[in-house]
């Protein structure tokens, strides 16, 4: 058998370029950029200011999750070397991972195989720092609440419903709720607290929608940290925050370029929970790589039905645009788990379990067809386990429906795995398309959740649970109603149930509660439990990972 080298050795026996040929070949002035070491750099976001942006934008997205893997991000890194490979200027933008699951079970977030984005241990763990800046200016309004409490509360802020948290970029569930402030009168007023990870806070949303400072600080200012005794909302502006926090974003606010192993530009930039957060980079590396390249490759959290609907709803509104073409990303393995098998038993043919897993794919390409109004192309993700008697299943139920497909080979071979994929999707992106909104700003809260159970999820109904109606009249009487609404819901499933794989028909969505984050602009809808920090698992992924004498790191995936 062949031995696969891991993700971390492929990524350090590559030859990197120094970030200065990648900023040349970019066509840019090496003033517009701070170098972060050799390999780094940041973007002055002033000097791109008046130039356009006119490339194509390519989203990727993918079937419903599963504990098999997808490989989104991989096939994202891919896809942008095989667009170079045919000569088209491609720039791709990713979220940066957060370490909560690169020591958790997940692993790192740069790609996989011979499509990673390098180099890969600094991108994982800290990169150029904008995580902890974000947590610093999350952290010191949270200490600004308190403080003003402490010393009178001239505001008359209700302790008990301080919605601001406090956040780690770390899987603690220790920190999930706890009480502070104990100790007697010089040390604060006591109460139940809690800590969310990093990229669950507002303040992560908020930099990752912002256009520019000014409309940063304006968002900082609009967070509603909690309420006052007579249930009026009370906002960051109120403590006077928004600039001392935008002071410690000074450098966060700027995308950060790094390469792929093929030498393509990368920015990486923000990285939002794409549960109670919309789940992709940040607006301005977006917006950038849209300047830069003709096309760019950019990825969506979770499935179709989540991330490329927020993509669409809550980013694309941002943008001004919606993406030019989608590609969606499927794996026999997931598809046969849609089918009902267990991940221990993928590895032999099974047409049977296929042919039941692919009505999940069915319903995400209708969607993207008929919903989004977007052209697409599947990508089949290839794994080594794959037979020819399923790839021509799938390829022909797919094509069916007037979508093509393309073989992704991307992790094994980089850029040369994607060269069908790139062709296919020049071809779909020159087709003139209009996308459309799963709703419209002047509709109601409760339309616009409406709308996405039924028309994206495929639910006839939608509960709301105890007080959840009142809360939206609330938020609509404090003029909050036209924004668009952020789904927290499983990845797992169409349904608000994990359990339920596949293309489930005839079921209600349960509304347990809403939040409003009127920074970042939209309206948080929880459907289940939403978790904003996780735990690690029994046997962490920390446990693999060691630092030799001579500084090189081991274990990281
Ligand atoms: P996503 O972005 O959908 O969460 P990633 O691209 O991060 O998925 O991939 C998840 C993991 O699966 C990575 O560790 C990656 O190396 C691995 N992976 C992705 N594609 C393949 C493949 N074709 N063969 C083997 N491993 C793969
Ligand atoms: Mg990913």
């Amino acid at each position: 058998m062949t031995e696969f080298l891991t993700d971390a050795q492929i990524a350090q026996q590559a030859e990197l370029k120094p970030i200065t040929e990648i900023i040349d070949n970019l066509g840019l002035d090496q003033d517009m950029f701070e170098l972060y070491g050799k390999y780094k750099a940041k973007l002055n976001i002033h000097g791109l200011k008046d130039q356009k942006a006119d490339g194509k934008l390519i989203l990727v997205t993918a079937i419903s999750p599963t504990p098999a893997g997808e490989g989104k991000t991989t096939t994202s890194i891919g896809l942008g070397d095989g667009l170079n490979r045919i000569g088209k200027k491609a720039v791709i933008a990713l979220r940066e991972p957060s370490l909560g699951p690169v020591f958790g079970m997940k692993g790192g977030a740069a790609g996989g195989g011979y499509s990673q984005v390098v180099p890969m241990e600094d991108i994982n763990l800290h990169f150029t720092g904008d995580f902890h800046a974000i947590g610093a200016a999350n952290n010191l309004l949270a200490a600004l609440i308190d403080n003003h409490i402490h010393h009178g509360n001239a505001l008359n802020i209700d302790t008990r419903r301080i919605v601001w948290k406090r956040v780690v970029d770390m899987n603690d569930r220790q920190l999930r709720n706890i009480v502070d402030g104990l100790g007697g009168k010089a040390n604060g007023v006591p109460r139940e607290d809690s800590y969310e990870i990093t990229v669950a806070s507002e303040v992560m949303a908020i930099l990752c929608l912002a256009k520019d400072i000014t409309d940063l600080k304006e968002r900082l200012s609009r967070i509603v940290i909690g309420y006052n005794y007579d249930s009026d909302p009370i906002t960051a502006g109120d403590l006077k925050a928004q600039g001392a926090m935008a002071a410690l974003l000074k450098e966060a606010i700027k995308p950060n370029l790094v390469q792929t192993l093929e030498h393509n530009p990368v920015f990486i930039h923000g990285g939002p929970f794409a549960n109670i957060a919309h789940g992709c980079n940040s607006v301005i590396a977006t917006e950038t790589a849209l300047k830069l390249g003709d096309y760019t490759v950019t990825e969506a959290g979770f499935g179709a039905d989540l991330g490329a609907e927020k993509f669409i709803d809550i980013k694309g509104r941002e943008l001004g645009r919606k993406p030019d073409a989608v590609v969606l990303v499927a794996t026999i393995r997931a598809l046969k788990m849609h089918g009902g098998l267990k991940k221990t038993e993928l590895k032999g043919e099974d047409l049977v379990a296929l042919e039941k897993g692919l009505p999940n794919l069915m319903k995400h390409i209708e969607n993207i067809q008929t919903v989004y109004n977007l052209p697409l192309v599947v990508a089949i993700n290839k794994f080594p386990t794959d037979t020819d008697a399923e790839l021509a299943l799938v390829t022909e139920k797919v094509n069916a429906l007037g979508v093509e497909v393309s073989l992704s080979d991307v992790w094994a071979k980089g850029g040369e795995g994607a060269i069908d994929l790139a062709e296919k999707v020049v071809k779909i992106a020159e087709q003139p398309s209009q996308g459309t909104f799963v709703y419209e700003d002047d509709t109601t809260i409760k339309e616009k959740i409406e709308a996405i159970v039924t028309k994206v999820y495929g639910g006839n109904k939608v509960v709301y649970g105890a007080g959840v109606l009142t809360e939206l009249k609330n938020i609509e009487a404090n003029g909050y109603g036209n924004l668009p609404v952020c789904m927290a819901k499983t990845q797992y499933s169409f349904t608000d149930n994990p359990k339920v794989l596949g293309r489930p028909t005839d079921f209600e969505v349960d509304i347990r509660g809403v939040k409003l984050s009127a920074g970042a602009g939209f309206i948080v809808v929880l459907t289940g439990e939403m978790m904003t920090m996780p735990g690690l698992p029994k046997v962490p992924a920390s446990e693999g990972i060691d630092l030799s004498e001579d500084g090189v790191i081991s274990g990281l995936f």
